[in-house]
């Protein structure tokens, strides 16, 4: 399912209150939750609201994971800047192995905060309307829209068994988009 409203600039309100839900690990959408299943594994959907938290979207994975590098990669650089900055001597150590073990800290407890983050900035140029709400409400798979599209296909192979791939491929995919 494609979102039906087009992008929209959020007024900077919006935006503040979006970014600070998720950076509080609330869900961005209704500023409630809960959205954590374990300490850093975020739940499906969000607990209150029923949105879920990568909006049935593989690509939303590929967002967190550029917010989440970009986070580290700036806290290591401050990090780096600021030691530079209060000591005549090079760190060699603490570059070793202060920097590295910060890294992967960062990146483990930083996990539920980038998906948030993202979809906070996904929310931000892309509302949710009230039909999407409902398909995320009533969908019971995290990602529907490929699991949707390969069952179609699989159907289309087994009910035309002569026809190649890519045309099979071909009729799968229109039908999808109908
Ligand atoms: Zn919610």
């Amino acid at each position: 399912m494609e979102t039906e409203a087009g992008l929209e600039l959020a007024s900077v309100g919006r935006a503040l209150r979006l970014f600070t839900r998720a950076l509080r690990l609330h869900c961005p959408h209704c500023g409630r939750g809960p959205v954590l299943d374990h300490l850093i594994t975020l739940r499906v959907k969000c607990g209150t609201c029923g949105l879920r938290l990568q909006r049935g979207e593989h690509d939303a994975f590929t967002g967190s994971m550029f917010v989440l590098f970009t986070l580290v990669g700036l806290v290591n650089y401050a990090f780096l800047a600021i030691t530079l900055l209060v000591t005549d001597v090079v760190p060699w150590d603490l570059l070793e192995y202060g920097l590295p073990t910060l890294t992967l800290a960062l990146v483990v407890v930083g996990f539920p905060f980038s998906k948030l983050l993202w979809l906070a900035f996904d929310l931000m140029l892309r509302p949710v309307t009230a039909a999407e709400l409902t398909w995320h409400q009533a969908a019971e798979v995290e990602f529907e829209v490929d699991l949707l599209g390969s069952r179609r296909e699989s159907i289309d192979r087994l009910a035309m068994p002569h026809v190649a791939g890519d045309a099979r491929t071909e009729t799968a995919r229109k039908d999808t988009a109908r």
